[in-house]
């Protein structure tokens, strides 16, 4: 059983990144960086801000350790791309989801079926003492309904609809849609390397 120390503060990215770990098969227990520092995620790039936060990680561990850092975000067509790599921050700097679902409906009142289409994207970036920095992306496409469907999940997941799925990410159970989802896919990827690499 390997440790990886994951890049975040949030507890409860912890308890997702493990059941990703299971889900994946990877017998890896996940355990939360005490404390993590402070990070601007400025680099403009969902691989820039992961490689940041695993290299500021790393730095206060020891010489060896593994290392875990991911960033994600939603990048609508219909919006050239935003809110990308400021999803967490759309309506501003208090990082409120409620407020970042509401801007992002208004913001696609008027756009018509055809022109809503919309990605996840997901980028881990681990670091090891065997193999220097692995980088895995896992995207998901789909595009945003009108109106928020589904209790489950957290930030954009109501307006969410994955192609070839006819509910959104918050009306699924959350294992069903860690196998379809940008970080799920993301995983899948880390955990062919690992695997691969007979770690
Ligand atoms: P993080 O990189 O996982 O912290 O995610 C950054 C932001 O992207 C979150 O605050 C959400 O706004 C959005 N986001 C990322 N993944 C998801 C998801 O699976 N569902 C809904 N929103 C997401």
């Amino acid at each position: 059983m390997r440790i990886i120390n994951l890049a975040t503060g949030n507890a409860h990215k912890v308890e997702e990144m493990q059941a990703l770990a299971e889900a994946s098969g990877l017998p890896v227990k996940i355990v939360a960086a005490a404390p993590m520092p402070h990070v601007a995620e400025d680099t403009g790039t969902f691989a820039g801000n992961a490689r940041k936060k695993a290299r500021a990680l790393q730095s206060i561990l020891l010489p060896g350790a593994w290392v875990l850092a991911d960033d994600s975000g939603l990048e609508v067509e219909a919006l050239g791309g935003a809110p990308g790599v400021d999803s967490a921050y759309y309506a501003g700097p208090r990082g409120d989801s409620a407020a970042n679902l509401t801007k992002l409906v208004a913001k696609m009142r008027d756009v018509p079926e055809g022109k809503r289409g919309a990605d996840f994207t997901c980028v881990l970036v681990l670091l090891g003492p065997v193999s220097g920095e692995q980088v895995f992306e896992g995207r998901c496409p789909g595009t945003l309904c009108r109106e928020p469907a589904g209790g489950a999940g957290f930030g954009y997941d109501p307006l969410f609809v994955p192609q070839g799925c006819e509910r959104t990410y918050a009306e699924l159970a959350e294992a069903a849609k860690n196998k379809i989802s940008h970080r799920g896919r993301a995983w899948a990827q880390l955990a062919a390397w690992w695997r691969q690499a007979g770690i």
